[in-house]
């Protein structure tokens, strides 16, 4: 599953973005719909990897069953939109980086796994390396 989201950053990396991306799956462990940030690209700072594959999943009739798996763990605009729907699983990459709304998440019920990803760190502090300023933009999400 992370694979899918990893996928997902790197062609976010590939287009000038940052990269961080997401998939959703459903409770058999389809794929809804993978996505990434595109808040650089598009312009538009509410095209977060999480809200991305969130909309082009489409509507389910419940989220209970579904896992959204990102490679850095959601921030409080993510974490929101996890708690709004009601989706029951979350897989995060990594959240050394960036911890977000992990913890709060974990204290609404969700399950949230941490798969602590070497790749998924590598990604990410080899952007905020070369570009510190897109990422000191995104912390002010906080
Ligand atoms: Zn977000």
């Amino acid at each position: 599953m992370l694979e899918v989201a990893i996928n997902e950053a790197r062609i976010g990396l590939a287009e000038g973005g940052i990269p961080i991306g997401a998939a959703m799956f459903d409770g058999a462990g389809r794929l809804l719909a993978s996505g990434h940030n595109r808040r650089v690209q598009e312009g538009d700072p509410s095209i977060h990897a999480e809200t991305d594959a969130f909309r082009r999943a489409g509507r389910q009739r419940s989220y209970r069953d579904t896992t959204m798996v990102t490679t850095l763990a959601p921030c409080w605009y993510c974490s929101g939109l996890i708690r709004q729907f009601g989706i029951g699983r979350l897989i995060v990459g990594e959240s050394e980086t960036f911890a977000g709304g992990l913890d709060w998440l974990r204290s609404l019920g969700v399950e949230v796994i941490d798969l602590e990803s070497e790749v998924c760190r590598g990604l990410m502090q080899g952007y905020i390396a070369t570009h510190p300023e897109v990422w000191n933009e995104d912390i002010g999400m906080e």
